[in-house]
């Protein structure tokens, strides 16, 4: 194909502004797409601004990602430090003292043309069955320490078919694609970017760094962070705020010294005005408190975070602020925000580094050339918000399905008016534990049924027909599913030896 054979019309030039996550995700994945002769792709960032670097959590779909970018998983976890992630544990949420885990993957097996937790309901409200957790291997695997990818076991086993994902060192991450997205033709600029140019048009035509250099492209892709630059700053797209329904909005983050157990997931902690997480990664133990400083103070939180580390603090402690929502617009005219420039949402369920890959994906599915047509930018935008909020009322559910009393922080998240489609969703649940999926949302049953039973949420009956299947042929299957996991989980080898065995960092 020569130079004529294209499409005059096509993008020729992408800058991607900021170094992040998102903007070496971004890089990476157009460097791979796109080849090394469809456009000059430039990224510029500053060393002297730095990253968030506090992404350190996935859910499995960060899999796919590294697939498609043809990454070895093993490399790539020797890089980043990383650490195999099987769900996230969940203490003091739902009542002090309780806790639960949400994992990945789904419980027990589908039955006729049922989610596998009506049937569980059945007999648990028949005074059997206590323990969903009996049904998923990550919840065995995960309380023993225990992790292994998939082995060739037979279609019945799940061991076939493990669900996990990975924690990480968040700055090696954005080294380790910056390696892969140079070494495919991506250029770097190192600067900090002082102004930005509007053409005649109102689209970017350029930034400008501190040296003078002036960067021009067709496309702009807006990884800048809570800055947002370009989508916020040079087009001014408003900023969407959920506080009211998801009020924290800080962190502070301190890494500590780990031990010889590392646990498969991660840890969050309620606490009085927020939550705790904790990240085990091969070198370290990541931390942080999460909370709403309308309820406590920087110094308070601080105290909390410290007061609960497994080890040493290896740093000091670091303050994020942050305002949950979105940009009014993700995509507008030749720029689109990919990353914390596009929105936030707090890091409960680990979801900010899918919407990056999400968004990336669906960019890509609706690449444009420089007419930049409204309607794929309309719509684009209309999907990647869609997704923001159903992401948003799970994270809601967290919040307000507690029976925490101890704190005005709990009281106000309890007795808070929530959006009308949770609202719905509840209300349904509570009749036969029943859970609807939204469209493609991300959140599929098993998780929304994970975090309700998890939080307490005790529906008034079960699905009906469930009682198409024998109340003992019930229990029999029940209890053959729940041998098996056990039996899966006794296989199953010490999460550190796997990795020691597998991918251990130098
Ligand atoms: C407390 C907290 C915990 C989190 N935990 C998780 C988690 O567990 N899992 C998860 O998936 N996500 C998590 N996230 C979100 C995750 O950290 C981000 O989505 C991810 O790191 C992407 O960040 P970013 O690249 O958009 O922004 P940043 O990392 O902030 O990068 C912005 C880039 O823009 C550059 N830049 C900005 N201004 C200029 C300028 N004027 N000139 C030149 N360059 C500029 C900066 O130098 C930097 O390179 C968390 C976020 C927070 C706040």
């Amino acid at each position: 194909m020569t130079d004529t054979d294209l499409n005059p019309e096509r993008v020729r030039s992408i800058c991607i502004v900021g170094g992040g996550s998102a903007g070496w995700m971004t890089a990476a994945t157009m460097a791979r797409l796109l080849g090394p002769t469809y456009a000059k792709i430039t990224l510029v960032e500053s060393e002297e601004i730095g990253i968030v670097g506090v992404g350190e959590a996935t859910i499995p779909q960060m899999r796919t990602f590294n697939r498609m970018l043809g990454i070895e998983e093993d490399e790539f976890i020797r890089q980043t430090r990383g650490s195999f992630k099987l769900g996230i544990q969940f203490v003091d949420w739902s009542r002090l003292g309780h806790t639960y885990f949400h994992p990945f993957g789904s419980y027990g097996v589908n039955m006729g043309g049922l989610s596998f937790h009506a049937y569980f309901l059945r007999l648990n409200q028949l005074g059997e069955a206590p323990d969903i957790d009996a049904f998923s291997l990550q919840a065995g695997a995960a309380s023993h320490a225990k992790f292994m990818r998939s082995v060739d076991a037979g279609t019945k086993s799940p061991l076939s078919d493990i669900a996990y994902a990975y924690h990480f060192d968040a700055g090696l991450y954005a080294r380790y694609l910056r390696g892969y997205a140079e070494a495919r033709g991506v250029e770097r600029r190192e600067g900090r970017i002082i102004d930005v140019r509007l053409d005649e048009r109102g689209h970017v035509g350029a930034v400008v760094l501190e040296s003078g250099e002036r960067i021009e492209a067709d496309l702009y892709v807006d990884c800048s962070g809570f800055r947002a630059l370009l989508i916020g700053q040079a087009l001014g797209n408003d900023y969407v705020d959920w506080k009211h329904w998801l009020p924290c909005d800080r962190a502070v983050a301190v890494p500590c010294a780990g031990a010889e157990r590392m646990e498969p997931y991660t840890r969050s902690t309620a606490r009085a005005a927020g939550w705790q997480w904790r990240i085990p990664l091969q070198h370290r133990i990541g931390n942080g408190h999460v909370y709403s400083s309308a309820h406590v103070s920087d110094d308070e939180a601080t105290a909390v975070l410290l007061a609960n580390l497994d080890g040493e603090p290896l740093a000091d402690p670091r303050y994020v602020p942050f305002r949950t929502g979105h940009r009014t617009r993700v995509w507008d005219r030749n720029v689109v925000a990919l990353g914390l420039s596009s929105g936030f949402m707090e890091p409960l369920e680990s979801t900010s580094l899918w919407m990056i890959q999400s968004g990336l994906s669906r960019f890509m599915a609706m690449f444009p050339d420089r007419g930049f047509d409204q309607a794929t930018i309309d719509r684009y935008n209309r999907i990647i918000l869609t997704e923001y909020e159903e992401i948003r009322d799970f994270l809601i559910l967290h919040y307000h399905a507690t029976e925490r009393t101890d704190s005005a922080f709990w009281d106000y998240c309890r007795t808070m008016p929530i959006p009308d489609r949770l609202a719905e969703k509840m209300r349904v649940y509570r009749a036969h534990g029943r859970v609807f999926r939204e469209n493609e949302e991300l959140f599929n049953d098993t998780s929304w049924f994970a975090v309700m039973w998890g939080q307490l949420m005790r529906p008034r009956g079960y699905d009906p027909v469930a009682d198409a299947m024998g109340l003992d042929l019930t229990r029999d299957r029940l209890a053959e599913i729940a041998a098996v996991m056990r039996n899966s989980v006794d296989y199953m080898p010490d999460h550190r030896a796997y990795i020691r065995q597998h991918c251990a960092a130098a």
